[in-house]
């Protein structure tokens, strides 16, 4: 058991430990929680970055491919001039390829006036589209080994468009017009969608100036904007020079936040003027959802915790604290009680003793009563055996005492019977000496080791004190007092005998003093007496 002022302490402990325990288990949560949503992070990271270079590769090797069909029709043009065909030889050629490659709407020869020459649509043939961009940006800066992919542009038919093109060289190298690829926005599309994995996912195409193309699924009212103004994603990956970027920022495009992979398409073997820009993106609130999830089941499952251990603590501590003031409680009742005992047992041993002092005691005179004679008489009957020695024992007798009574009342009997008392103890001085009322006027006295001439002398010097008292007898016809009478028997105490004889000896001697005359002491016949003995 605890004490009252130390069990506060504990308590107290106990809470600061509960504490610790919940901040450390809360830590390991929080840290737990943290390192999935790292990994998420980068799991999805590489996700994300991994279909960015799918689109990429595609893209590039059709540029690629796109770039040798340019070169190969550039190289035939001289031919189809000499052999003035340009327009029929070279439109089946451009057809033949734009049939045989996927992803190619039409291919085209603009002379250096913009005037469609040849091309795999013979609806075009003839049409002039000088004021086109990719016309002008070729016509200004006009280079053989560049290949020119162009700002995505509006269609008269209402179709975004992209265009790649090749300068067309003549013969001193001068600009003399360019063949010019414009590409299937339905080929983009397949791929684009191809990569996406979950129903967040949009993959997006862009120009490298940041006019937008493509996105699938589509958001048609994002094509043909400028990335550069609407989306700061787009505008760090440019400023970061990085070719490949992921990061997670607010997409005012999507109105939400996104991780982005963006990615350059720009093959090495290719000299492209502009780049394409990839971008494959994932809304942060799906591809976290689980995480979120995790959040919500480790919170609940840790608040639970909190509240069932802290709700546990208070009632267990509540317990203890009841369990302890009432054992504080029983244990000062029970000192109490054991105070209280403690005084009544005091009580007790002195009632106890008193008890034991009265039944040893003859109530009217305050000597030894007949009972403590008869415990005293069988002891010193074996220590006088033991020892060889003698034991003297007087049996006394007042003299006429019913007289007495008679006379001077029953009351003044009493008095009388006190002073014998008193006056025959007063002369018993050995320590092992008794002196005991035997019932009613007959007293007895013990004296052990006390041989036969010494307790002739004792009962006469007993005698003497009581006639010298001087009570008076009226009615007494011995000598006007009050006198005793004793009887004296002793004996050596031996195997064959027992402290009965020696009282009846007494007894009968006492009754041989009372026939002689009373106010004597006469000694048992069997008492051997020395005269001599008596006179010392
Ligand atoms: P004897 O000389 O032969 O002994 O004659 P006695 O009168 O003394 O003897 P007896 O046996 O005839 O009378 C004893 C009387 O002692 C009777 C009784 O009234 C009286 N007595 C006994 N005990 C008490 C006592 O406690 N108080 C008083 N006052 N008297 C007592
Ligand atoms: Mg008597
Ligand atoms: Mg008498």
């Amino acid at each position: 058991m605890i004490s009252l002022p130390s069990y506060r302490f504990r308590f107290l402990g106990e809470w600061l430990f509960l504490a610790c325990c919940l901040v450390l288990a809360g830590g390991v949560v929080a840290w737990s929680l943290f390192e999935e949503h790292q990994a998420v992070d980068h799991r999805e990271q590489l996700h994300l970055a991994a279909q960015a270079q799918v689109v990429e590769a595609n893209i590039g090797r059709q540029l690629d491919a796109l770039s040798r069909t340019l070169n190969n029709v550039i190289q035939n043009v001289p031919t189809w001039h000499k052999q003035n065909t340009v327009v029929v030889a070279g439109s089946l050629r451009l057809k033949a390829f734009a049939d045989a490659m996927v992803g190619i709407r039409s291919f085209s020869i603009m002379d250096k006036h913009g005037v469609i020459r040849a091309s795999s649509r013979t609806d075009l043939i003839g049409r002039g589209f000088a004021d086109r961009p990719y016309f002008q940006t070729v016509l200004k800066q006009p280079d053989p080994s560049t290949l020119y992919v162009n700002a995505p542009f509006k269609t008269e038919q209402n179709i975004w468009l992209l265009t790649v093109a090749r300068m067309i060289p003549g013969k001193d190298g001068h600009f003399d017009g360019l063949v010019i690829a414009s590409l299937d926005p339905e080929e983009f599309r397949i791929l684009l969608s191809s990569v996406n994995y979950s129903p967040d996912m949009m993959t997006g195409l862009a120009h490298g100036d940041g006019v937008h193309f493509m996105m699938m699924p589509e958001r048609k009212h994002l094509v043909g904007t400028n990335l550069s103004q609407a989306e700061p994603l787009f505008n760090r990956y440019k400023q970061s020079g990085l070719s490949a970027m992921v990061m997670t920022g607010f997409s005012p495009a999507l109105n939400e936040e996104r991780m982005v992979a963006l990615r350059t398409i720009r093959p090495a073997a290719l000299n492209m003027d502009k780049a394409l820009i990839v971008g494959v993106s994932r809304s942060t609130e799906t591809l976290y959802s689980g995480w979120y999830s995790m959040v919500q089941v480790w919170g609940s499952v840790y608040a639970i915790l909190a509240l069932f251990s802290t709700v546990m603590l208070a009632i267990w501590q509540r317990r203890r604290q009841r369990e302890t003031e009432s054992a504080a409680r029983a244990a000062a009742a029970l000192r109490e009680q054991n105070t209280k005992l403690a005084e009544a047992n005091v009580q007790l041993e002195a009632q106890s003793a008193q008890l034991h002092a009265l039944a040893f005691q003859d109530g009217l005179t305050g000597i030894a009563n007949r009972r403590h004679f008869n415990e005293r008489l069988q002891k010193e009957w074996r220590d006088c055996r033991r020892h060889q020695t003698h034991l003297t024992l007087l049996m006394i007798d007042i003299d006429h005492f019913k007289l007495f009574n008679d006379h001077y009342g029953h009351q003044a009997g009493d008095d009388c019977l006190k002073l014998v008392a008193k006056s025959l103890q007063e002369r018993l001085w050995r320590a092992h000496d008794v002196v005991a009322r035997y019932g009613g006027e007959e007293f007895v006295c013990l004296l052990p080791n006390c041989e036969p001439v010494h307790a002739k002398a004792k009962a006469e010097q007993l005698r003497m004190a009581i006639e010298a008292l001087g009570i008076p007898h009226a009615a007494s016809p011995v000598n006007g007092m009050v006198t005793i009478s004793i009887g004296i028997a002793t004996q050596v105490p031996g195997s064959n005998s027992y402290p009965e004889q020696l009282l009846s000896a007494a007894d009968k001697a006492l009754y041989a003093a009372k026939v002689a005359g009373r106010n004597r002491a006469v000694a048992d016949e069997n008492t051997n007496l020395d005269p001599q003995a008596i006179a010392d």
